[in-house]
């Protein structure tokens, strides 16, 4: 983490082989503690940081010292947070945003120049698409979408002016599965910056480094808050990589606030527990939809069913928390379930502790055209479930009424 980690925290040498296991660093990667011997780390809110001297001064900016200079750049919060997020996923360091778009903005703008080109699967987050359709051609640069069901047509939308390989896996909101082995090999064979957004998945369920990704990134609002709080964003892998997005965060500002840092890096420290009981839910939900008559079509990681199953249990530990399905009758029936709902919230977040249900076709992607939601595998009657940690009778019962209501 050569410069981009405040003092006080160790470097992490993973790559990919942890010297502690996930639930280990989880709790114990913390800053070093101050003269006041706390035990939890104390929130760091200070814009700036005291030098000694002039010569400390001059040796901080530049960088010939591992030191805070000004919390747009570091801050032991915001450090201890990519530091745990680095580690659990074995990269060699990594930066902290205001939210996940920032973070998937700022690493694209910071290794793209005007004229190159993103091969990138089609169904990807909604603002993701905005970024490649309506910003990006403002500065010449392009993108390819392929069909995440046609994996074998990635090498034919690959130019000399290809430059990165971007995907999600699980897709947002059709929790489609990407081979990232297929991935990795791809972008190794065309010399391409393969990019992960990880976050359907979070460092506890997949780590795409592992399987040749250069760079991981997650929108920390989710499954990584945890509880609906707070927004985030983090970039981690390739130190070479990781240094230039520093550079292009550090003039441009998307810098995480070190309060949010802070309540995301103690939210870290029950990812795995959390998670657990998300997945475990999830699942249930998912097996209790597929029996339902009711329901057109169900798709979760971890069911049989699911296209990608196989590719799933290869490459994820648990199915994660998001399940999507149809319910029969169109937009119509989608509707009146959604609206029939006693517990389940309606709410655009996901990966909260209270189960939300969404619409993705009247909502987060309803800025594409019919057309183009179609080709992102998001039909008008799609229903999306982020699973959360009420006791599963009650999920289920409320599932249960509002279908048959
Ligand atoms: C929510 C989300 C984002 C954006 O994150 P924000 O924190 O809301 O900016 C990016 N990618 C995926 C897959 C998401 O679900």
């Amino acid at each position: 983490m050569e410069n981009l980690q405040a003092i006080g925290i160790e470097k992490s040498d993973c790559n990919g082989h942890f010297k502690e296991n996930f639930e280990t660093i989880a709790v114990r990667t913390q800053s070093e503690r101050t003269q006041f011997q706390e035990h939890s780390v104390p929130l760091y809110l200070t814009s700036s940081y005291v030098f000694e001297d002039s010569e400390d001064m001059r040796a901080g900016f530049a960088e010939e010292k591992e030191r805070n200079i000004y919390s747009r750049f570091t801050n032991p919060n915001t450090s201890e947070f990519v530091e745990k997020i680095a580690k659990m996923e074995g990269a060699e360091a990594g930066y902290a945003f205001a939210t996940g778009m920032a973070a998937v903005f700022s690493t694209l703008a910071a290794l793209l120049n005007s004229g190159d080109h993103i091969v990138a699967a089609r169904s990807v987050f909604g603002s993701t698409h905005g970024l490649f359709t309506r910003y990006f051609p403002k500065w010449n640069i392009s993108h390819s979408y392929f069909d995440v069901n046609k994996p074998e047509t990635i090498e034919s939308f690959i130019k000399p002016e290809t430059k990165i390989l971007f995907a999600e896996s699980p897709t947002n909101p059709g929790v489609d599965i990407l081979d990232l082995k297929l991935l990795g090999e791809i972008a190794k064979k065309h010399d391409l910056i393969l990019i992960i957004d990880n976050c359907f998945a979070t460092p506890y369920i997949q780590n795409p480094i592992k399987f040749g990704a250069d760079l991981v990134i997650h929108s920390a609002t989710k499954l990584i808050d945890g509880q609906g709080r707070v927004l985030g964003g983090v970039t981690v892998g390739r130190e070479d990589l990781i240094r230039e997005i520093y550079l292009f965060s550090r003039n441009t500002g998307p810098a995480l606030s070190p309060f949010n840092a802070w309540v995301l890096s103690k939210s870290l420290e029950t990812l795995s527990v959390r998670l657990e009981k998300h997945c475990e839910n999830a699942l249930k939900v998912a097996e209790f939809l597929e029996d339902d008559e009711q329901i057109g079509w169900v798709k979760y990681p971890f069911l049989k069913s699911h296209p990608q199953y196989e590719i799933a249990k290869r490459q994820m530990r648990l199915g994660g928390n998001v399940v999507a399905f149809e319910v029969k009758g169109g937009i119509e029936a989608g509707r009146k379930f959604i609206d029939s709902l006693q517990l389940c919230t309606r709410s655009a977040n996901l990966g909260d502790t209270r189960t939300i249900v969404t619409h993705p076709a009247s909502t987060t992607h309803s800025k594409l055209s019919e057309e183009e939601r179609l080709e992102a595998g998001i039909s008008d009657g799609l229903v999306r479930i982020s699973v959360g940690l009420e006791h599963i009778d009650d999920i289920i019962n409320d599932l249960k009424n509002a279908l048959n209501n």
